[in-house]
């Protein structure tokens, strides 16, 4: 089974700490990866991160509130000092593409390969990216902007070859991709040989969501079903349910209230306000409802196993 890492860039709020970058992670899977906001500092972060630049294809932007998106320039105009020629993808809210634009015809005249830009709706759920590693999904949230999440889920591997049957029923190689797609097996006297008997299946495809910034939101327990991690932002503590529900936030209680109702495997909390010096307050009051949670900090790379079968 191939890694499905989440390395946290930045888990600080609006305002920038020498404790905390703002928002920016990278998902990589089977050799890929995917960047998911990318406030200010982040190409400094994915330096540290030793993180191929080359591999990064696709950046999903969550909203448009700089915490989220002011180091997203840098990056572009770095990748062409670095001499990138492959296209670079922006999923993103429709709002963003002339910003952008204006921005790249100014200061990234001469750079050597494409910026794409997609635009994302950020009400509905829907699948907004596919490829043979992953597919995306857009979440719907509410933040003072349009904002959406997204959840990442593996593409389903195929099934492991049983190399001891194989050979016991002699089947030829050029077979082999025949019978990982599914294909029985009839044998020279005419026996019909089940699929089942020649392979494993591979492991449940594994998910990893991250829902930053928003509100407390239950609906998002339908599209979250027993997702392996769950990153969900957590900018204040109880005390603060208030102004969380002011600013569009969430408290760390409510963060894995969502977790509990969506059976995660895991909870990561995040997007801390500055307030914090420690954000073990954060962690415990989530803990209490939640009890498999952590704090996300820079530089933290979360590894999703395989599931059981
Ligand atoms: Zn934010
Ligand atoms: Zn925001």
């Amino acid at each position: 089974m191939e890694n499905f890492d989440i390395h946290i860039l930045g888990c600080g709020s609006a305002l920038p700490t020498t404790r905390h970058n703002p928002s920016s992670q990278v998902v990589a899977l089977r050799g890929k990866i995917y960047m998911v906001d990318c406030g200010e500092g982040t190409q400094l972060q994915m330096r540290r991160s030793k993180l191929n630049f080359n591999r990064l294809g696709h950046i999903f932007l969550s909203h448009l509130h700089g915490d989220h998106c002011f180091g997203l320039l840098g990056l572009i105009s770095t990748f062409g000092l670095l001499g990138r020629t492959t296209d670079l993808h922006i999923h993103a809210p429709a709002e963003y593409e002339p910003l952008l634009q204006a921005q790249l015809d100014f200061f990234c005249q001469r750079i050597s390969f494409k910026v794409v830009f997609h635009p994302v709706d950020t009400t509905v759920y829907a699948c907004i990216h596919e490829d043979r590693t992953a597919r995306v999904y857009s979440l719907p949230l509410k933040h003072r902007v349009p904002c959406c999440g997204f959840l990442f889920q593996e593409t389903p591997s195929l099934p492991h070859i049983r190399r001891d049957m194989i050979d016991f029923y002699g089947i030829p190689h050029h077979q082999i991709n025949n019978i990982k797609n599914g294909l029985d097996w009839t044998d020279e006297e005419g026996n019909l040989i089940p699929n089942a008997r020649l392979t494993v299946p591979a492991a449940p495809p594994r998910s990893y969501a991250y829902c930053s910034d928003t509100l407390y939101l239950p609906s998002l327990t339908g599209y979250l079903k027993d997702v392996d991690l769950l990153y969900h932002e957590a900018t204040f503590d109880k005390t603060f349910l208030q102004r969380a529900e002011e600013t569009g936030h969430s408290t760390a209680g409510q963060a894995a209230l969502l977790a509990r109702e969506c059976n995660a495997r895991r909870l990561c909390i995040g997007h801390f306000s500055a307030r914090y010096n420690d954000e073990n307050i954060l962690l415990e009051e989530a803990r209490q409802i939640f009890p498999d949670t952590i704090l996300a900090r820079e530089n933290l790379i979360l590894t999703i196993s395989a599931k059981k079968i």
